[in-house]
């Protein structure tokens, strides 16, 4: 019998995604039925994207997992009719992508660029950045994207400081863990990076209590996830001066309605969540071997722990 795999994402991904996985799946060997459209008591694998619009698991009778197209999976994970393994996106592309954005935007805050090539006013004021040595870059969240970015600033000679939920021992980085270890993040955040997952644990990380424990004129950048944040919050300190500069690319409503007061403010930056994407050529990789794993008896990579949300 055939191994069912239902591709269940918005329709313009599966001419990009179908020969991608027939081809990995082929290569591993297995006996395999991929569609978008398979009896849901027929389905073994659902590969998901929330852009499928696929709700409610019940009928999915002999589903052995579902694996997800993206990193961040806070619209599947609290869903109750799922009641099999989900696995999240791990993709080289992915992490090579948000490492180049996030570098990218803490160099540009580093060097002052927005001063000196944006504000073209005829004012000559040569102040010369410090050095990366000089320069205190806090992440917060050390997962798969996390890491990487901090070994890259690090490797840059960044000072980098890193906070997560478990202790972690990674060379070069200075690496904290619980609530003091996040208040002693704070307050040395030059330069602040999100690339914390969308929780109940994590949503409005931060907030006004926060926000104040930041050195005056920290600048934040955000690829993690809109509910980090409390906007009024962050507009606040933004109007105060305690938050210089704000790069935002992910937000609570997507796209960020033409309304919102980030698009005016002189302030922030606006991006429209485009830090990073899973890359398909890996990705779909990634998908497979998870599923020829699953069908070998080895266990799952990227299983989402459904306790925690991530
Ligand atoms: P991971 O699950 O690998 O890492 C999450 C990190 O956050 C871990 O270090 C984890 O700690 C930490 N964390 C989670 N909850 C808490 C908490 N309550 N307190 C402290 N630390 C916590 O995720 P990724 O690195 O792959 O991705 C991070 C996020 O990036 C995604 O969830 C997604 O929202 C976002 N993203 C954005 C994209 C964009 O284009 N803007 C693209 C892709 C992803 P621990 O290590 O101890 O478990």
């Amino acid at each position: 019998m055939p191994v069912n795999v239902l591709f269940s994402a918005r329709p313009a991904l599966w001419p990009v995604y179908e020969p991608l996985l027939t081809k990995g799946l082929t290569e591993a060997g297995l006996d395999f039925h991929l569609a978008t459209d398979i009896d849901p008591d027929q389905v073994d694998y659902v590969v998901y994207a929330p852009s499928g619009g696929l709700l409610d698991f019940t009928p999915y009778t002999r589903l052995k997992a579902v694996l997800s197209l993206w990193a961040g999976v806070e619209k599947i994970a609290g869903n109750e009719t799922l009641t099999v393994p989900l696995a999240r996106m791990v993709d080289h592309g992915l992490t090579q992508g948000m490492t180049e954005w996030v570098v990218g935007h803490v160099l540009r805050y580093h060097l002052g660029m927005d001063q000196h090539i944006t504000v073209q006013d005829g004012v000559w004021t040569p102040d010369v950045p410090p050095l990366a040595p000089e320069r205190q870059v806090c992440i917060l969240g050390l997962g798969a994207l996390g890491q990487v970015a901090a070994r890259a600033l690090a490797a840059l000679n960044f000072d980098v400081t890193g906070w997560s939920r478990t202790a972690k021992d990674i060379p070069g980085i200075t690496c904290l863990h619980g609530d003091d270890g996040l208040h002693a993040t704070l307050a040395q955040a030059e330069i602040l990076v999100l690339l914390l997952p969308d929780t109940p644990a994590t949503e409005h990380i931060l907030n006004p209590d926060t926000l104040a424990l930041l050195p005056k004129g920290a600048c934040i950048i955000n690829p993690g996830r809109g509910p980090l944040i409390d906007d009024d919050a962050l507009l606040a300190a933004l109007n105060t001066g305690q938050v210089g500069h704000a790069t935002l690319d992910v937000f609570r409503v997507e796209p960020l309605p033409v309304d919102h007061p980030y698009w005016a403010h002189p302030n922030v930056t606006v991006t429209p969540h485009i830090a990073s994407e899973t890359r398909p050529v890996t990705a779909a990789q990634v998908i497979c071997d998870n599923i020829r794993r699953s069908e070998a008896g080895e266990p799952f990579l990227h299983l989402v722990d459904r306790s925690l949300g991530y």
